[in-house]
């Protein structure tokens, strides 16, 4: 395939859920459009699963199957062309060895450019919402950890009503006043702990809770995957590592 365009063809393991994944097609192609303008869009190869069965493998503990199954996506999508590859979910980052492993290409990893941007704010002990997996267990802290960045989690039970709202609700399409509140206050109890920033790290928590609904600097991890993403498209794949 003879390709005119001088623009790099991104891959995404995406659709956990699709409610964020919209956001991560139309943001990439945002930023594309406002560098070159024009009829510019971004070369993208978009691999949606189906939600259901990736959620029932997290809750039996079967990050195996899962592992295996993204994968062998990921391996599709680089023979298709993608030169970059992401996984739009926080909580699939559980298996991103594995899947970094099966390809031969660069995987994006959502925390990078989270970090890099905490770095930039200055900021050493944040709070962090995410799924109870990303919350519960090491895969995601560690890499923070290693730039040297502390995370504040919620308590047991608030940890139980942030995961409550990303999979009853916001992976659902419903976006509650109610839970925004009831982030709000859960964020600001992180504050009072000594967090001096607050990482989304969930891909839809963005859906409900906006830069001004905290007092706390906002890091989004969707829009902070986004732009490193759309900077691959226009810079190339080295760009990733
Ligand atoms: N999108 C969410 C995340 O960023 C949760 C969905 C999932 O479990 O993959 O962690």
């Amino acid at each position: 395939m003879s390709s005119t365009s001088p623009l790099s063809t991104i891959g995404l393991l995406g659709g956990m859920s699709w409610e964020s994944s919209a956001v991560y097609y139309q943001q990439i192609n945002q930023h594309v459009r406002a560098a070159l303008g024009g009829l510019h869009s971004a070369p993208m190869i978009l691999d949606s699963v189906d939600f259901a069965q990736m959620a029932a493998w997290q809750q039996a503990g079967e990050w195996d199957k899962a592992a295996a199954h993204l994968s062998q996506r990921a391996q599709a999508l680089e023979t298709a062309g993608a030169t970059c590859i992401a996984i739009a979910t926080n909580t699939m980052h559980k298996v991103y060895d594995d899947i970094a492993r099966s390809v031969n290409v660069p995987v994006l990893h959502i925390a990078q450019p989270t970090i890099a941007a905490l770095e930039q704010a200055g900021i050493q002990r944040t709070a962090f919402l995410g799924t109870r997996y990303s919350m519960e267990q090491d895969f995601i802290r560690r890499v923070f950890e290693q730039s040297g960045i502390t995370l504040l989690m919620p308590d047991t039970a608030d940890k139980a009503l942030v995961h409550d709202i990303i999979f009853n609700e916001l992976c659902q399409g419903t976006v509650n006043p109610s839970s925004r509140a009831q982030l709000q206050r859960i964020i600001t109890d992180l504050a009072a702990q000594g967090a001096q920033g607050v990482v989304l790290g969930c891909t839809e928590i963005g859906l409900l809770l906006g830069e001004n609904d905290v007092k706390l600097p906002m890091f989004d991890t969707t829009p902070l995957h986004t732009k490193a993403l759309a900077d691959v498209v226009l810079n190339g794949a080295h760009h990733a590592h």
